[in-house]
């Protein structure tokens, strides 16, 4: 068993020990580095599987980015592609849509995409979740070179 961040090898307990909390096996030092970030950002355990699965996909993830005015989950800065894991257990209010919203529209002015993935879909499809996440930022590397 290896830390799928920094290849260490690491014994059982620790893998077990680090999949069971943060759902990927990490060597000690990198689940307490995680661990740190999901204190911080109350960073949702999907969020960092698929950002381990990007990482590992070869789609240089940046995990909890900070946009200037916000902590974005996962960002693929090259493309400018921010990804939010949606949680999904709160009913949306009128005040969360229309912040949503105006949140789309900060993004798009400054030329990010912004995509949303519900926890449970990265959860049980997370391969498929990468796969189409690697062809938005093909889609998005071709409309640039466009550009
Ligand atoms: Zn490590």
């Amino acid at each position: 068993m290896a830390c799928i961040d920094c290849n260490k090898k690491i014994g059982y307990e620790q893998a077990t020990h680090s999949k069971e909390i943060l759902g990927v096996e990490l060597c000690e030092r990198h689940t307490r580095i995680i661990k740190k970030v999901i204190l911080e950002h109350n960073t949702a355990v999907e969020t960092i599987q698929l950002y381990y699965a990007l990482k590992q996909a070869g789609a240089n993830p940046m995990l909890e980015w900070w946009d200037g005015s916000k902590s974005v989950d996962i960002a693929i800065s090259r493309v400018k592609l921010n990804i939010e894991i949606d949680m999904g257990h709160e009913l949306i209010t009128h005040e969360q849509a229309i912040q949503d919203l105006e949140e789309a529209m900060h993004s798009f002015k400054n030329g990010f995409t912004t995509i949303k993935i519900p926890h449970l879909v990265v959860k049980y499809y997370l391969n498929d979740t990468v796969t189409n996440i690697l062809g938005i930022i093909q889609g998005l590397k071709a409309n640039l070179k466009v550009i």
